[in-house]
């Protein structure tokens, strides 16, 4: 069995794996992000202890962001601009290379379980969009099996919604855009609004209405953009299910008729859905990322 390195790293943990998508992990770690040099020996140290399974086909990098995943760009593989200041310039790919002479892909987290859910979903799913709603808002993109990607990955947690009236004068927390789709709809734009985190707001509050056409904009902006076969919804705020049929409702009602596919919320039950993959998608994603790697090496050869 070919084995595979996998690396879902993120601001707070940096999850590692050898093992496969197909068969699952045969080792982890749980690794906390502190500095990069301090979170890179652990990473390595962690690869060091496992030789004993085997050599790896390949590592799969799935990456907080921003970072450069242009093939051409002379800052390719580093981190961009991050509010965690001391990982701003690190360059994934060459940190990984240090320890590990296999070849190695690097995709965004939302790519990488993008990716996950796509295989998760079977062959007839060609596009996917996984989006994720926590800390941050991102979205990753999967059109016939590989990830979207072309100047930069896509950022559509950034796209600039039309406003809730009940929203009031509220303006939006994203540090560069104020009230984008990030600073109105995650959670820590939640908590800024509202003054409460969606697991302690009431029922009967504005905000499920609220939320629900953000996130529902967003849909709608995929559906007509990419026109996905499914929309994944996770994150931490995604936990509150009660959000889905109401996205799912004000999805339909946005479109208006207009996209036949998706002419009312029961056609939505099966397009707009929570995660299958429940054990860390990033992961999974990224052994799949390894994989294409490993092929895109022997391809090469
Ligand atoms: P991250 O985005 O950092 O990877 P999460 O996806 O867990 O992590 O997102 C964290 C955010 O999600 C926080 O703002 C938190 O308030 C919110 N959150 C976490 N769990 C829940 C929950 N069960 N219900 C509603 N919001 C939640
Ligand atoms: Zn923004």
């Amino acid at each position: 069995m070919t084995l595979f390195g996998a690396i879902e790293a993120g601001g707070t943990k940096f999850v590692c794996g050898i093992g496969s998508a197909e068969h699952g992990s045969r080792a982890t770690a749980v690794i906390p992000t502190r500095t990069p040099d301090e979170t890179f020996a652990a990473v390595a140290a962690f690869f060091a202890s496992q030789r004993a399974l085997g050599p790896l086909a390949g590592i799969g990098i799935g990456s907080f962001g921003p970072i450069d995943i242009a093939g051409d760009s002379a800052t390719f593989g580093q981190i961009l601009s991050t509010p965690k200041s001391a990982w701003q310039g690190i360059d994934m790919i060459a940190r990984t290379r240090a320890f590990a002479a296999t070849p190695i892909a690097l995709d965004t987290d939302v790519n990488a379980a993008a990716l996950a859910e796509a295989r998760a979903a079977g062959a007839g799913i060609t596009q996917l969009a996984y989006v994720t709603v926590g800390t941050g808002i991102g979205v990753g993109l999967v059109s016939h099996g590989r990830t979207v990607q072309g100047l930069a990955h896509p950022e559509m947690g950034h796209i600039l919604p039309r406003r809730h009236a009940a929203h009031g004068d509220f303006a939006g927390i994203c540090p560069f855009h104020g009230d984008c789709l990030e600073g109105l709809a995650s959670g820590p734009a939640i908590q800024a609004a509202w003054g409460l985190s969606a697991s302690s707001l009431p029922l009967d509050h504005t905000f499920w209405q609220v939320q629900a056409d953000y996130l529902a904009q967003l849909c709608v902006t995929l559906l007509l953009g990419l026109a996905p076969q499914r929309i994944v919804l996770g994150g931490g705020v995604m936990r509150q299910e009660r959000l889905f049929p109401l996205i799912r409702a004000r999805t339909a009602a946005l479109l208006a008729g207009y996209f036949h596919p998706a002419r009312d919320a029961a056609d939505l039950a099966s397009i707009i859905v929570p995660p299958a993959c429940t054990e860390a998608p990033g992961l999974q994603g990224s052994y799949l990322l390894a994989a294409q790697a490993a092929a895109r090496d022997i391809g090469q050869r």
